[in-house]
């Protein structure tokens, strides 16, 4: 069994990196090491090249059943054209550092709308989520719907809980990583920036999924 270093996860702000090739099968290498986040913990997956080949997505290899399970030894599948890569080779990747950026912003929101939806008294429940580099939806069971009102209040929370630009620190504890803020903690694999300013102001929608699930979307600004 490989093991993939996941370099992403101490140097989320790095964007080419090199490695070497653990193996090769008929579309996706493996390397010793990689900044491609792969898709897990609801965040999606990274962009890029690897020795300018584009790839196209990158997987964590532990089952489609387990895909949201952490396991920071797991190997990370590299989808692309394997016809110019052979075992032991040493190699560049690239990853797009926009669509990443935008992706750890945008996740680092999702944390603190969840954090401000949890301390309120209709909150029950978080049913599901999903970050890439264009929106942050996820899905609340809430036991009244949010009013347009209600959505409002929490926008403008929100957008002062980012200007008050807290500190954001990843923490990990034996088999868990934890998301660090303020005095929040909450468990979490994906890719943060550095200080809640950095987000920038976002702007909320919702969505009724019906059965007292509210989907709020999150979109930067800026
Ligand atoms: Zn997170």
């Amino acid at each position: 069994m490989f093991t993939t270093i996941r370099l992403f996860d101490s140097s989320p702000y790095e964007s080419n990196f090199t490695a070497k090739v653990l193996f090769v099968g008929e579309d996706h290498i493996i390397l010793d090491r990689t900044l491609f986040y792969p898709l897990s913990g609801n965040q999606d997956f990274d962009s890029g090249i690897i020795n300018n080949v584009d790839v196209t997505s990158t997987y964590v290899d532990v089952g489609e059943e387990n895909l949201n399970k952490l396991d920071f030894n797991a190997p990370i599948k590299h989808y692309l054209n394997t016809s110019s890569f052979t075992v032991g080779q040493n190699v560049e990747g690239s990853i797009d550092f926009e669509k990443r950026w935008q992706t750890m912003r945008l996740h680092s929101a999702s944390h603190i709308v969840e954090y401000l939806l949890s301390q309120h008294p209709d909150f029950m429940s978080v049913e599901g989520s999903f970050v890439n580099h264009e929106k942050d939806r996820s899905d609340y069971k809430l036991s009244n719907n949010l009013t347009p009102d209600g959505l409002a209040v929490l926008e403008e929370k929100v957008n002062e809980f980012i200007l008050s630009d807290q500190d954001i620190s990843c923490t990990i504890s034996g088999k868990l990583r934890f998301w660090q803020c303020a005095n929040i903690s909450m468990l979490c694999c994906g890719t943060h920036v550095k200080k809640t300013k950095e987000i920038g102001q976002v702007k909320l929608s919702r969505k009724n999924k019906g059965k007292n699930v509210n989907r709020i979307e999150i979109r930067l600004l800026s």
